[in-house]
């Protein structure tokens, strides 16, 4: 996929699961990658693996519910690589998991800051230099809990619905400016927030058989294909793998 050669994308949340295979796969495709995460030294190990098949990628260390943080980690995208096309705010966490009126406030507020806010503070960092050079690319990940509740998960659900209205909200105010913005809904995958939320039981999506569940490298080929024009049609639009229809356009 020529596409993306010479494309620099930034993952957060690139230390394992969606993230880390969004960033191989989107450096399979030709992008260099900078894979963020707070463990900087996971996201560096996954950015040398990378590195040895023959892509481009480095590994910071960064939370996004810090903006200056954030910042940071975008600057040194730009300084490492030149450019900055694409940004993947796919960082995220489910926890806390449980009763509302059980859970410690701190930690519902926390959820919110690493999956609405820090998704904002991406966008909020990024968005002036794409601006300038005309455009760029922005995937929101998404999640089917920000349009359906679920029993134990008022913090995700809240935050992942707040995300879906963000990603339309961008859309809106960078109208015909080149911003190609997207929400992206991954299914239901197997990473360790699974794990976590099979240990509840507290709702059915705890219920489902790890043997159900999606390869990474399913939604991370969606995220490629939403970085090619082949999704223009799309765009301000949340793109979801329990669309059949959007999975076949992206060839699975
Ligand atoms: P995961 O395996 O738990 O990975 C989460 C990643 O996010 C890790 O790299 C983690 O690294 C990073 N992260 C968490 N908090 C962060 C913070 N404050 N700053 C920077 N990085 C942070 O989860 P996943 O299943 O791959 O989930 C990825 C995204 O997909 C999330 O947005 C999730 O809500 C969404 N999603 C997943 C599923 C699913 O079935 N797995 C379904 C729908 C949506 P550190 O802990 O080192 O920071």
């Amino acid at each position: 996929m020529d596409e993306l050669q010479g494309k620099v994308a930034l993952v957060t949340g690139a230390s394992r699961g969606i993230g880390q295979a969004a960033a191989e796969a989107l450096a399979q495709a030709g992008a260099a990658v900078v894979l963020a995460a707070r463990d900087g030294a996971a996201a560096a190990k996954v950015a040398e693996g990378i590195a040895a098949s023959g892509g481009k990628a480095a590994g910071f260390a960064c939370d996004v519910a810090n903006y200056e943080d954030v910042t940071r980690l975008i600057a040194a995208t730009r300084e490492r690589f030149g450019r900055l096309d694409i940004l993947v705010n796919n960082a995220g966490v489910i926890q806390p998991i449980g009763p509302l009126w059980e859970a410690d406030p701190k930690d519902w507020a926390k959820n919110i800051e690493i999956n609405l806010t820090g998704a904002y503070y991406g966008v909020r960092a990024v968005l002036p230099g794409m601006l300038a050079a005309g455009g760029g690319t922005i995937i929101n990940v998404s999640s089917g809990a920000a349009h359906r509740p679920l029993e134990g998960w008022s913090a995700y659900c809240s935050g992942k619905a707040g995300l879906a209205m963000l990603t339309r909200a961008i859309a809106l105010e960078t109208k015909d400016r080149g911003i190609r913005i997207f929400g992206f809904s991954p299914g239901t995958v197997d990473t360790e927030m699974q794990v976590k939320i099979r240990a509840s039981g507290i709702n059915p999506i705890s219920k489902i058989p790890r043997a159900e569940l999606q390869p990474v490298t399913r939604p991370a080929k969606a995220i490629v294909y939403l970085c090619t024009k082949a999704a223009d049609d799309l765009i301000g639009e949340e793109a979801s793998m329990r669309d059949d229809a959007f999975v076949k356009r992206v060839g699975m």
